[in-house]
């Protein structure tokens, strides 16, 4: 196996059996983001959200279960080695990740809950009335920016975060 691809997948957690964990907006691909980060924290420590963490390797992780990210770029400011890059290419939002909705969302079983559609400002996030008067959750993943607020507000943490170039669905 090639060196690179081994080491990304030893920090992401892959070879380990663990969650993958999400970079920071603007992230490099993932085996030039471990090449260029250098570890300094910079961006850790000016996350007006403390939504990064120190991960493996020392290396920044996001902790969506503090909140959602609002893309405000202070990070991406403070990457002084550029390990997180505006890229004129990429579209907004500055990563791919997406939200998906599980099947023991408490509406889907008749339990009122709109938590993960109220903190949506994207608006991604809508309710269906179905018969019995319990209103499903219907995500626009067009509209999802992946901004991880839905996760952080779910009580039974129905609700996951993938990287859809990932090539398996993890949660966060
Ligand atoms: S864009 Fe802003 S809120 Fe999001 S991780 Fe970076 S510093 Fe934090
Ligand atoms: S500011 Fe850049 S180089 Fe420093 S830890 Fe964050 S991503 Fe890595
Ligand atoms: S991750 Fe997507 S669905 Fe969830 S709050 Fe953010 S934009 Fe809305």
């Amino acid at each position: 196996m090639d060196h690179n691809v081994s080491r990304a997948q030893l920090l992401r957690g892959d070879l380990s059996g663990e969650k993958t964990v999400f970079r920071p907006p603007w992230a490099l691909a993932e085996i030039e983001f471990i090449e260029q980060c250098t570890g300094c924290g910079d961006c850790i420590a000016i996350c007006p959200d403390t939504l990064i963490i120190q991960g493996r390797g020392k290396l920044p992780q996001m902790d969506f279960t503090r909140g959602g990210c609002d893309f405000c770029g202070d990070c991406l400011t403070a990457c002084e080695p550029a390990a997180l890059k505006l890229d004129s290419e990429q579209a907004s939002p500055p990563w791919d990740i997406k939200a998906t909705i599980q099947p023991n969302c408490l509406s889907m079983n008749a339990v009122i809950c709109r938590s993960c559609g109220e903190v949506c400002d994207e608006r991604a996030i809508r309710f269906k009335l179905e018969v019995g008067g319990v209103a499903t959750p219907l995500l626009d993943l067009d509209q999802c920016t992946g901004c991880g607020a839905c996760f952080a507000v779910c009580p039974i943490r129905a609700v996951t975060l993938s990287s859809i170039n990932e090539p398996r669905d993890q949660a966060a």
